[in-house]
């Protein structure tokens, strides 16, 4: 599952491979296959990831949004070497000079005219701790105008918050000692400041964390095992969709 961190990965890794060059983009997805002789040898401007969002910015004045949810992935190969993915799931190609970049299976592909995606849904997002202008001001005052929200509902709402996933929000709140269930109107000042602080460090943990070697999670997926501060019994429950997780005792 692609939260902000690894879709950050990915976007580092496209724009080291094609970002200021020129390209040919290719949709396989019917509907978008129109475009195609529009993106014949075009510059890929600029690529950037925006929590979970993929935005491409091409010379064609166009722009490409991509977004994995759950299953999608990239793959990146050298030109006219096999793919070890079939290319019926492929989405769409990106052509390099030397390299094919590949998105698989990835559910959200759309392509927009620039004042056209300015007032769409996907530009809506609130701010990604792992860009450099995230504003924490922003950031709490969002928070702050939803008072009546338990805190785990908010963080995984990307118009808060952009990037945070579910096993995110779960790892952040255990480390800022914020149970779940908190309603925001009840979390004090020193207690959003810690949370802000784990935030910001978390996903960047995530996101220099070495590829190829799993990352192990302190309450994630733990539920009926004790609690790794405590010793408590780690619960867990639904909440906005998804199983969460949570020490009873040490967070408050
Ligand atoms: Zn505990």
């Amino acid at each position: 599952m692609a939260e902000g961190p690894l879709v950050h990965r990915y976007t580092e890794r496209i724009k080291r491979i094609a970002q200021g060059k020129k390209v040919t983009v290719k949709f396989l997805v019917k509907k978008l296959k129109g475009y195609n002789e529009n993106f014949h040898q075009v510059v890929l401007i600029r690529v950037e990831a925006f929590g979970k969002q993929f935005r491409f910015y091409f010379s064609n004045k166009k722009i490409v949004i991509v977004h994995l949810m759950m299953w999608g992935y990239w793959k990146f190969y050298k030109r006219g070497e096999n793919w070890d993915k079939p290319l019926s799931k492929a989405k769409m190609i990106i052509h390099c000079e030397d390299n094919e970049i590949v998105l698989f299976s990835a559910p959200v592909l759309k392509v927009f005219d620039e004042e056209e995606f300015i007032t769409s849904k996907y530009n809506t997002l609130g701010p990604d701790p792992l860009r450099p202008d995230f504003s924490k001001e922003k950031f709490l005052s969002n928070l702050l105008s939803n008072p009546e929200m338990e805190i785990g509902e908010a963080l995984i709402r990307q118009d808060i918050i952009a990037g945070i996933g579910n096993i995110l929000r779960i790892e952040i709140l255990f480390n800022a000692k914020i149970h779940p269930r908190r309603k925001i109107k009840d979390i004090d000042d020193r207690k959003l400041d810690k949370l802000v602080y784990w935030i910001l460090k978390l996903p960047s943990d995530w996101f220099f964390y070495p590829s190829g070697r799993k990352k192990k999670f302190q309450i994630y997926r733990k539920a009926g095992r004790p609690c790794p501060r405590c010793g408590t019994t780690i619960e867990f429950f639904r909440q906005a969709g998804r199983i969460t997780y949570a020490c009873p005792q040490c967070q408050k």
